[in-house]
């Protein structure tokens, strides 16, 4: 496969003056995997610091409630700020001091990858600028805060949309004239080349460690591994190392299944399903499957998560999706928060909204499944940061 693709995803569709940029970024990542002190620094840092590994917890009274499979619950929500970002978000953040970089910026939507790149760059001793729209700001307010007590600049975007978009427009402008101090963190497995790489890296820890517990607990690989894909990091982070597992036979047995912000449904154009309602473009620097008009324009998403809320995938799910090695479906937004209630009362967990994607997914699918089926679910991030958003839909005045 030729570099930076994955078939005909990928790549890197960016302005020429970015190229040096990437290129030096492609350069420092490939050497980093054979950087003995890097590869030291990072490991320690996920056990004292990020709180790693995350344990893989057997949600037996989830599994008696649905009567079928069992389910095991990858708790990415115990890591350090509550989700699996800060795993890549670390990783860049020491990245970017190897290279000698004195900064790192990123933009944010609903907050979740600004606060965990903020606390990367607090974690590495760096500057951090975060830009966002003027709209979101207001919307996340108790994000900002949170950003600015970690040290973080917040710098406001009141142009365009005023969200996430023209945040991202304005964060790499600051990039293309910053580029030889300030590192840009990406913060989902997207973009150009090698941005798709490098967090699949940085995130196929929870894979790694997944396929440990797993063999320890039941000493035999799952038969399902389900995950929520906004970007589409925590689900390759899950599956990597179960896709590459050896020998070949036994990973092919495992059933991996992608589940996207589905919204009020595909059939109203509310929705972030891509692969159920999108086609194959060019979107902020990479080719993949997005939600676009017949003349290429964006179309406008929704979900009830924020985190799954985008218009494309990462490539490498575009590329599973082809050729049919992980499935691709959608939880809408009742199901979702119907999921959400169901494991915080039966197993006291509260779920990100993200998260009770699989879950809702996985509600549906356990019960068709005999006892002796094994599902590893990724829980990517833990509820609390919705837990406004959810009273404010069910109506109850805080
Ligand atoms: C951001 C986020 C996601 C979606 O991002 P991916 O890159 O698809 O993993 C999922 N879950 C949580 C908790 C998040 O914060």
């Amino acid at each position: 496969m030729k570099r930076g693709y994955f078939g005909i995803y990928g790549g890197r569709y960016v302005p020429e003056t970015l190229i040096p940029a990437l290129d030096e970024l492609d350069r420092a990542y490939e050497s980093s995997k054979r950087d003995k002190a890097f590869m030291e620094e990072l490991k320690s840092f996920r056990s004292t610091y990020i709180g790693r590994p995350t344990p893989l917890y057997f949600a037996g009274k989830l599994t008696a409630r649905l009567k079928g499979a069992k389910i095991y619950l990858k708790r990415e929500d115990l890591a350090h700020t509550g989700a699996h970002k800060i795993n890549n978000a670390v990783g860049q953040a020491l990245l970017a001091k190897k290279m000698g970089k004195k900064r790192l910026i990123a933009e944010t939507g609903a907050g979740q990858h600004g606060v965990a790149t903020a606390t990367g760059a607090a974690l590495a001793g760096l500057k951090c600028e975060i830009y966002m729209g003027s709209e979101d700001m207001e919307r996340q307010s108790l994000n900002v805060f949170r950003m600015k007590l970690l040290g973080a600049k917040v710098t406001e975007v009141s142009i365009g949309s005023k969200t996430l978009k023209d945040a991202i427009n304005e964060a790499l402008r600051d990039w293309t004239t910053n580029v030889r101090t300030t590192h840009y963190v990406l913060g989902t497995a997207f973009g150009p080349h090698p941005y798709p790489s490098l967090v699949k890296n940085f995130q196929s820890v929870i894979g790694t460690e997944a396929k440990r517990q797993i063999l320890k607990a039941e000493g035999r690989l799952p038969d399902y591994l389900i995950a929520c894909v906004g970007g589409g990091s925590n689900a390759i982070g899950l599956f990597h190392s179960f896709l590459n597992h050896k020998p070949k036979e036994e990973a092919e047995k495992i059933k991996m299944i992608g589940v996207e912000g589905g919204g009020l449904g595909p059939e109203t154009g509310k929705h972030a399903a891509r692969f159920a309602g999108g086609s194959v473009g060019v979107f902020q620097g990479c080719k993949s499957y997005l939600l676009q008009d017949d003349s290429g324009n964006i179309l406008g998403t929704h979900s009830v998560s924020a985190g799954l809320d985008y218009a494309s995938v990462g490539p490498e799910h575009a590329l599973l999706h082809d050729i049919e090695r992980v499935e691709y479906t959608y939880a809408k937004d009742n199901d979702v928060l119907e999921a959400f209630e169901l494991l915080s009362k039966t197993e006291g967990i509260l779920p990100a909204l993200e998260s009770a994607h699989a879950i809702a997914y996985a509600t549906k699918l356990a019960p068709q499944l005999p006892d002796d089926k094994i599902m590893i679910i990724n829980l990517s991030g833990r509820g609390d940061k919705d837990v406004q958003h959810v009273a404010k839909i069910k109506g109850v005045n805080l």
